[in-house]
């Protein structure tokens, strides 16, 4: 997932360069004038670390290698105070009940079971993700879901070799899709001993189409409740389990001030008063909007829903983006995620320079803080 990473990065626009240059000559400026000044007689310690209920890491495992690099870094991520950590596997597992599904190179029952072991013995709390409803393929490379299953295409037949799309998405409508999900939810949240899981649904651009024969003319803020409801009814309801998602979709892009990516330009945000109120939504921005700001923290809030604000791989957007969460009551913004979308490399993912940035400016409360508050109804008082 290299690519993903690498395409996620690229994203920033000429104009979001040329917006961003003048702090960043700012703050030159005065690194400059700060290394000339007369240094204070005494040391002045930093202000101690925030203390928030989750300090989260993402991860890929693909792989067996992936889960390697996990296993051999968790102790490192815990001692910087990381206390919960999202593993994406998506088809990377040895399902059972579609072994159709699995990946090249899937991870066992038994790695699964060790990383849990590791997490639980350090506090930390490990949820698998599996990417839902949109990112069913990345670049030329149709995932397993699309290839076994055709007919579950939003866009069936359409796109060869996956030329002049971002990424494939399962269709909503379709009634054989569920059940085969489901299962692999099951089967996750049993391999990995979980209380919750991440769901995604980020960035779906292909949603509603008029290449689907059940969802064209469908509203996409209904397709996209929709499918968010259906994993909730699954998980939350029907499992009592808790549920993560990315945040991107629920967000109206033009009125908030992010784009196409970080934010909803296709119709989906209506969603966000449609859905149930104690997902855990992870609001992912790598930058600051047009106004300098991240408008979508409180937004997100003032619905009702928990928030966990989540960076990339510049550390002063890391910064930037903590200490502008901190203001608000953090019963329900509940710490920040670092992000990377590959696999977790031995004796190198826990010098990734964001990670160390953030460790600095938080200390992760105790894990179950987060998971006990409940989500109020209301508005923010
Ligand atoms: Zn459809």
């Amino acid at each position: 997932m290299l690519e993903r990473m690498r395409s996620r990065a690229s994203r920033t626009s000429a104009a979001r360069i040329v917006r961003r240059s003048l702090p960043g000559l700012l703050a030159a400026a005065w690194l400059i004038q700060a290394a000339c000044a007369p240094r204070p007689m005494q040391f002045e310690p930093a202000p101690p670390p925030r203390t928030v209920a989750w300090f989260g890491f993402h991860a890929m495992v693909e792989t067996n290698k992936d889960a390697a690099g996990l296993l051999a870094e968790i102790p490192a991520l815990a001692k910087l105070g990381v206390n919960l950590i999202f593993a994406e596997v998506d088809y990377n597992y040895e399902y059972v009940s579609h072994p159709e599904l699995r990946g090249p190179d899937p991870i066992s029952k038994e790695t699964a079971r060790k990383m849990s072991a590791l997490c639980r013995s350090l506090g930390i709390r490990l949820v698998p993700e599996f990417q839902s409803l949109g990112h069913q393929s990345w670049a030329e490379k149709t995932y397993a879901l699309l290839t076994k299953y055709p007919q579950f295409d939003e866009t069936p037949g359409q796109f060869p070799g996956n030329k002049d799309i971002y990424c494939r998405s399962w269709c909503p409508l379709n009634p054989g899709v569920l059940p085969i999900i489901n299962q692999l939810y099951d089967e996750l949240l049993d391999a990995f001993e979980a209380d919750a899981l991440h769901v995604g649904m980020d960035e779906v651009f292909l949603i509603g189409s008029d290449f689907c024969p059940l969802c064209k003319g469908h509203d996409p803020a209904e397709l996209f409740t929709k499918a968010v409801k259906d994993a909730y009814d699954h998980i939350v309801t029907d499992r009592g389990k808790e549920m993560f998602m990315w945040g991107d979709r629920l967000l109206d892009g033009a009125a908030i001030g992010f784009g196409e990516w970080e934010a909803s330009m296709n119709g989906t945000f209506p969603a966000v008063d449609r859905i149930p109120k104690d997902i855990i939504v992870c609001d992912w921005h790598y930058e600051l909007n047009e106004a300098n700001a991240y408008p979508s923290i409180p937004f997100l809030l003032e619905k009702g829903f928990r928030v966990l604000p989540t960076s990339f791989k510049d550390p002063v957007q890391v910064k930037a983006l903590i200490d502008y969460s901190l203001k608000f009551p953090k019963d329900r913004m509940l710490g920040h995620l670092c992000t990377i979308w590959g696999g977790m490399k031995k004796g190198k993912t826990r010098n990734y320079p964001p990670l160390i940035a953030a460790a600095k400016l938080l200390r992760a409360g105790s894990s179950k803080v987060g998971a006990a508050v409940q989500p109020e109804k209301g508005r923010m008082p």
